[in-house]
């Protein structure tokens, strides 16, 4: 994609991350759809390639001066540069330095992956400690008993790598649930 005439004349033909090589890509700044270019940021292409690859901390040093500029796109995705390579709390104390909106914070952090949550069945968010019941009744695996519908299981305990799993004891035994299968109680 090249940069529209518009575009180049707010960036006067440099990168507006690095501002030190020509922009030759129109950066859409997601979930923004690039109609204008107050969606759009002008970047060079060692900044879009580091981009595209969620290489935040190549361009936190540049993102940390591009964040003033008082561009909204570009405030945005300078936020969302400081996010990816250092965390939240030093996002929003360069965001609050720099005088952003709050809806601009927003677009910059809107893209970034937030962990996965363990839900119940109904939606619910589920936390270490807490008590569930099962939904449904479950054949608990290598014993020969099922688990009948309504049975409590006390003090769960979230599987850390797999959002869909718990960890409960029915019967004096330690299993794994399907968070699908449980409800908060
Ligand atoms: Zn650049």
């Amino acid at each position: 994609m090249s940069i529209s005439k518009e575009l180049n004349e707010r960036c006067q033909g440099n990168c507006e991350i690095c501002s030190s090589a020509p922009a030759v890509n129109e950066y859409i700044v997601s979930p923004k759809k690039g109609t204008s270019i107050n969606d759009n940021v002008a970047l060079c292409a060692g900044c879009n390639a580091a981009l595209d690859a969620s290489n935040y901390n190549a361009l936190k040093g540049f993102a940390e001066g591009s964040i003033w500029n008082p561009v909204a796109p570009l405030q945005a995705l300078s936020y969302r540069i400081i996010q990816g390579a250092a965390g939240e709390e030093e996002a929003v104390s360069a965001a609050s330095s720099a005088g952003l909106d709050e809806e601009v914070i927003q677009w910059g952090a809107s893209a970034l992956i937030q962990a996965p949550v363990h839900k119940d069945a109904f939606g619910n968010v589920l936390e270490n400690g807490d008590n569930v019941v099962l939904t449904q009744a479950l054949d608990v695996k290598g014993t020969n008993f099922t688990a009948s519908k309504g049975t409590v299981v006390k003090k769960i305990k979230l599987v850390s790598d797999n959002h869909e799993h718990i960890e409960g004891k029915i019967n004096e035994q330690s299993i794994v649930i399907l968070t699908k299968y449980v409800k908060k109680s």
